[in-house]
Parts: C-alpha cells; sequence; structure tokens
C-alpha cells in the first residue's frame, strides 16, 4: 500500500506515520539497494596487547555513506536491518569483508584475527552456523582467526534456544566475545556456563574510568571476574593514556579505542 502510493502521498493520507517511522520505512527498502551499490562497507579497530601494545586483532564495524543523509550510525541502522528482516544479509556482507582482510593478511604471513559483531536476531536463525562455516571455508581462513562478539542481552535473553547455536559456532574453532559487558541482564551463573572466551567492558564504563572512580571500580571487577572464571577480557573506549594505565595495572588483556586508533578504512589500515 505504502509503496504503490509513492513516498510522496504516503504523510498526507497517513498522518499517524511521523517523519521518523516514514525515513525508517525508506531506509528500509534502500538498504538492500544500498549494499549492492556499495554504499555499504567496513572500516577495521585495532586492538591491542596491553602489554606489548601489538596489533593482536582488528573489529569490524560497518558503514553506511546514504547519498542524500550522509554517514549514518550503525547504532541506527543495524535495528532497521533487524526489523525488516535484512540483518542476515547485512551480516554475511560484513563477514565476507573481513575474512576476505583476514586471508590476504595470511597470505603476507601475517595472523591477524578479525571480530565481526553478530546481531542477536543473528543467533536465532537457522543457518547461522553453517553459513559462518561456508565463509570461513570460502576465504581460507581457519576458525581461530575469527571472534564474533556477541552483546550481552542477545546471549543471554533465551539461553536455553541458543545454546546449541553458541556450543556449535564455538565448535568451528572461532571465539566468542561477550560485547558491551555490564549493560545487560546476564546472571553471572550463565555466564560460566555459556562458552564464550572474552569479555568486552562497554566502553560507558571505560570513559568515565580517568574521572570517576565509580566508573574504574566496575572495569576493575569485570578484570577479576572474567579472570575468576578463565576468560581473556577487552576495554573498549580507551581514549586517554590514564585509563590505559589504570587498565594496565588491573591486568586487562586487550585494549581498543580512539587513543590507539579510530576505526580505519582499508586502505589506510597498513601504515
Ligand atoms: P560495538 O561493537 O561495541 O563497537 C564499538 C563502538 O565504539 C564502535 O562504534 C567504535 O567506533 C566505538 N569506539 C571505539 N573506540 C572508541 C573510543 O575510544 N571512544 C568512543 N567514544 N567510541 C569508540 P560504531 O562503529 O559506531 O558501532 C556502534 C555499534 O554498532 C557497535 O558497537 C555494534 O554494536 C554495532 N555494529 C557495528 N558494526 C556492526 C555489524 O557489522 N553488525 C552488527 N550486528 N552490529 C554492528
Ligand atoms: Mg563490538
Ligand atoms: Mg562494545
Ligand atoms: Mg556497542
Amino acid at each position: 500500500l505504502l509503496a504503490a502510493q509513492g513516498s510522496g502521498g504516503v504523510a498526507t493520507y497517513h498522518p499517524v506515520l511521523d517523519q521518523q517511522s516514514l525515513r525508517r520505512l525508506q531506509l528500509g527498502t534502500e538498504l538492500e539497494a544500498a549494499m549492492a551499490d556499495g554504499q555499504i562497507s567496513v572500516v577495521f579497530q585495532p586492538i591491542v596487547d596491553t602489554r606489548t601494545a601489538d596489533i593482536v586483532s582488528v573489529e569490524t564495524l560497518v558503514r553506511w555513506a546514504h547519498p542524500r543523509y550522509g554517514d549514518i550510525s550503525p547504532d541506527d541502522f543495524i535495528s532497521l536491518a533487524e526489523q525488516i528482516g535484512r540483518i542476515g544479509l547485512l551480516t554475511d556482507h560484513v563477514l565476507d569483508r573481513a575474512l576476505d582482510r583476514c586471508r590476504r593478511w595470511l597470505d603476507q604471513d601475517i595472523a591477524l584475527s578479525v571480530a565481526v559483531n553478530l546481531s542477536a536476531h543473528c543467533l536465532a536463525e537457522p543457518d547461522i552456523v553453517e553459513r559462518v562455516r561456508r565463509a570461513l571455508r570460502r576465504h581460507g581462513v581457519p576458525g581461530e582467526l575469527l571472534t564474533l562478539e556477541l552483546t550481552e542481552g542477545s546471549v543471554v535473553d533465551d539461553t536455553v534456544r541458543n545454546s546449541t547455536v553458541l556450543a556449535d559456532l564455538h565448535a568451528l574453532g572461532l571465539r566468542l566475545s561477550m560485547d558491551d559487558f555490564g549493560t545487560g541482564y546476564s546472571s553471572l551463573s550463565q555466564l560460566r556456563l555459556l562458552p564464550i572466551d572474552e569479555l568486552k567492558i562497554d566502553k560507558s564504563f571505560v570513559l568515565g574510568m580517568s574521572t570517576s572512580s565509580n566508573e574504574s571500580f566496575i572495569a576493575r571487577s569485570i578484570v577479576e571476574l572474567a579472570h575468576n572464571l578463565g576468560l581473556r577480557v577487552v576495554a573498549e573506549g580507551v581514549e586517554d593514556e590514564m585509563t590505559r594505565d589504570l587498565l594496565t595495572q588491573m591486568g586487562c588483556d586487550k585494549l581498543q579505542g580512539f587513543l590507539v586508533s579510530r576505526p580505519l578504512p582499508e586502505d589506510r589500515l597498513e601504515g
């Protein structure tokens, strides 16, 4: 109905659709074309070993350069892609770019792992394990070099339903990382039972560390929790040296943030 009327008339005949809903509808239909069009790209943000400062991994972050609206944040269009059933397609695209980058490093004898964000919706897709397996095989990348970052809410919402999916993904040899840790509702006992390898301290805590002792205390608690559970721990959102030094003292394993590097397009990554 909406499509038949054309975008011009919708607001007039359906005043219940506000500007924001309209824009979402439009963006939804544009997203698929945008992927084919090359408007969707990825950037890579280095993650370093706290002790050696060596780059040990890069996180793949999706970008949409919209011809009319300019750069749209993934925080805005990921949920949209989920709502219109296109998140699987988007994820496959990002995974493909990440594994392609990883493969070309391997060809230069560089074993650098790549991290890809996996939305909650994707964990519920019946063929997700098979798609990841095929992508790894297609690029000839060993599972050990891939990390999937899961948001806390997505994993714990329905632990029972997701438990085989996580185990099956883990069986591919890849690492599972709990993203934005500390912002969701995970029970600690569930965390112990899930095949998680790593916690990422949410940047909301890390950003406040240099000015707030509360934030530092939370970060320290997460580092200790992770280590007590035998997990590695990464801090995201490290913007200043004081925060880096605090995290180093706490024994945080890896650091990610603007202090180290902003997310970079592929052609600026090499230098
Ligand atoms: P995230 O996975 O927690 O990624 C970290 C976000 O923090 C990124 O924002 C990154 O640019 C930003 N960041 C990194 N270091 C710093 C810092 O030092 N200071 C500050 N202020 N920010 C920093 P970005 O790229 O806008 O992505 C936002 C979120 O969108 C991601 O959060 C992730 O949840 C989601 N996302 C991004 N790409 C994908 C994707 O391919 N698939 C899915 N499902 N979600 C994605
Ligand atoms: Mg992430
Ligand atoms: Mg995060
Ligand atoms: Mg986030």
